[in-house]
């Protein structure tokens, strides 16, 4: 079970709070997993990406859909490996029809349930999280792999160029639960992909892999 891409939280009829994800990291992911042959689901919001053939996808656009589609697929996953970017902020109270402008418009935002910490786990099931950053990359990334209880946590910086949204090279961690920390270096998504999915796979299976 993948998460995928960004979610939107709408403003008003016409405009949405959102974030640079593109869905490429989960497209790559859902990739690689049908190439080792998963059964793979896609909980997908807006993506500017395609994802692969072969792969089921539950297209969702805020975040309480995703979550509604994630609590009622992920029970049946072996694991879940949440590259979504949740939007964060909702509007406190919906707005009817279109906001007109008129000089500064003040809005009250309330933080969406964080997903992957609420969602039931099955016996055994595998959790891996990403994690973008500014500033103290590792210390805030080892803070949410616990505050989750994720197996695995994929951290990436967010640098000038724009990285880690969209298509290009990101400097990223591998952090484990137990503390074990394996720096990548700057790489590809494709490799993030293989990397997150050994891992995944070699906890699943009960075997160690070495990244
Ligand atoms: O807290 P932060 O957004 O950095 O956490 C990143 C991880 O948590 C990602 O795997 C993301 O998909 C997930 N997440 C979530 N629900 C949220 C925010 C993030 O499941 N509201």
């Amino acid at each position: 079970m993948i998460s995928a891409g960004p979610t939107r939280e709408p403003l008003d009829a016409v405009r949405f709070i959102s974030n640079y994800s593109t869905g490429y990291m989960g497209a790559l992911l859902a990739q690689e997993a049908l190439r080792r042959g998963h059964r793979t689901t896609v909980v997908s919001g807006p993506l500017q990406e395609l994802l692969p053939r072969g792969a089921h996808v539950v297209p969702v656009e805020r975040a309480s859909q995703m979550q509604q589609a994630l609590r009622r697929l992920a029970p049946q996953a072996d694991a879940v490996i949440m590259t979504a970017a949740v939007a964060d902020f909702r509007l406190a109270r919906m707005v009817k029809g279109k906001i007109a402008r008129a000089g500064a418009l003040r809005l009250v935002l309330e933080s969406v349930p964080d997903i992957l910490a609420g969602l039931p786990r099955r016996r055994g099931q595998i959790r891996a999280g990403f994690a973008v950053e500014t500033g103290a990359v590792l210390p805030r990334a080892a803070v949410k792999l616990r505050r989750k209880a994720l197996d695995v946590l994929l951290a990436q910086r967010v640098e000038k160029t724009g990285a880690p949204f969209g298509r290009q090279a990101v400097r990223a961690w591998l952090l484990q639960r137990g503390g074990r920390v394996t720096d990548l270096g700057r790489v590809t998504k494709s490799r993030i992909a293989r990397a997150v999915l050994d891992k995944v796979e070699g906890l699943c299976y009960g075997q160690t892999t070495q990244i």
